[in-house]
């Protein structure tokens, strides 16, 4: 199976990675744009209905709504 980005992985913990995107620290990361979620970044390539790779993690797997503060508007 695919690997999966977990929040306690350095890279995800780095950029704050969150399987879900509510549970962002808002306070920390001030540029989270309401609504933004791995779903609709640039760097998320769907695989199923809740997963996909995050280009920018590696193409590991990524919940779909979760968030991390390498979010891109998908183009
Ligand atoms: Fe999700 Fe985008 Fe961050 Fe990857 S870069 S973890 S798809 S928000």
């Amino acid at each position: 199976a695919q690997a999966k980005v977990t929040e306690a992985d350095p890279t995800g913990k780095a950029l704050g990675y969150k399987e879900d995107a509510s549970k962002v620290d808002t306070a920390k990361f001030k540029q989270f744009v309401k609504g933004s979620t791995c779903a609709n970044c640039n760097f998320y390539a769907a695989k199923g209905a809740t997963e996909g790779t995050c280009a920018a993690l590696g193409a590991r797997l990524v919940v779909g709504k979760g968030w991390c503060s390498a979010w891109v508007k998908k183009a």
